[in-house]
């Protein structure tokens, strides 16, 4: 409906109010042991995304297809390996929704399914993968809060991992006691979502 579809383009603003504000802290997380563009990258894919949701929600689509839009300028414009995972897990997540109600469990499901076999990693890897995990398997049984606090906790505890994936894997070591950037910023978004449901 409508209704859904105004809903996922306002859940797209608030989260790229979020990582408009957290920009900075991200791109110093992604400099300790890669190449400190992840704050940038998110934001040029948010930015676009909401874009490409603003103008298939004019042009009367439904929920499923401004997510899926979304998800394809985020790919398109964010540059990195995130943008390329957000962008394909947006979609997907697009997918799933369809033109029916929304079950944001399936939706959650389906985005981690394409990023992790789009991505090639798996948890312990330190990537976002690692909070991805938790915060959907959390969803499965609990709320959405309670989920996006397991993201929360499982970004946390990426400090403690070596980087076997992406650009942060020659400097591997250099990266023990930093979380992963990816992992904060999922966790970010998660909290983000669940704060504006929770209206
Ligand atoms: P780039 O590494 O290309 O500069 P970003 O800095 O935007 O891209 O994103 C880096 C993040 O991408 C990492 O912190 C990690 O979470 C995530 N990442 C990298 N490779 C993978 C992968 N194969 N699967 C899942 N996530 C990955
Ligand atoms: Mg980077
Ligand atoms: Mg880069």
């Amino acid at each position: 409906s409508r209704e859904l579809a105004a809903s996922v383009l306002d859940g797209l603003r608030a989260v790229r109010k979020a990582l408009h504000e957290a920009e900075s802290e991200l791109g110093a997380i992604d400099a300790v042991a890669g190449d400190g563009d992840h704050g940038r990258g998110m934001v040029r894919g948010i930015d676009a995304a909401v874009t490409a949701a603003e103008a298939a929600w004019h042009a009367g689509a439904g929920a499923g297809d401004v997510l899926a839009a979304a998800g394809d300028e985020w790919a398109a414009r964010a540059g990195g390996t995130s943008g390329v995972l957000w962008g394909a897990g947006l979609r997907a997540a697009g997918e799933e929704i369809g033109g029916g109600a929304i079950d944001a469990r399936a939706a959650v499901t389906a985005f981690a399914e394409r990023v992790m076999s789009l991505g090639g990693a798996e948890p312990g890897d330190k990537t976002l993968v690692d909070a991805l995990v938790p915060f959907r398997d959390r969803l499965e049984s609990g709320t959405w809060a309670q989920a996006a606090a397991a993201a929360e906790e499982a970004a946390r505890a990426t400090a403690d991992l070596v980087p076997r994936k992406g650009r942060a894997r020659p400097l591997a070591e250099r990266s023990v006691g930093t979380p992963d950037p990816g992992a904060v910023s999922l966790a970010l978004i998660a909290r983000t979502v669940s704060d504006y449901l929770a209206g």
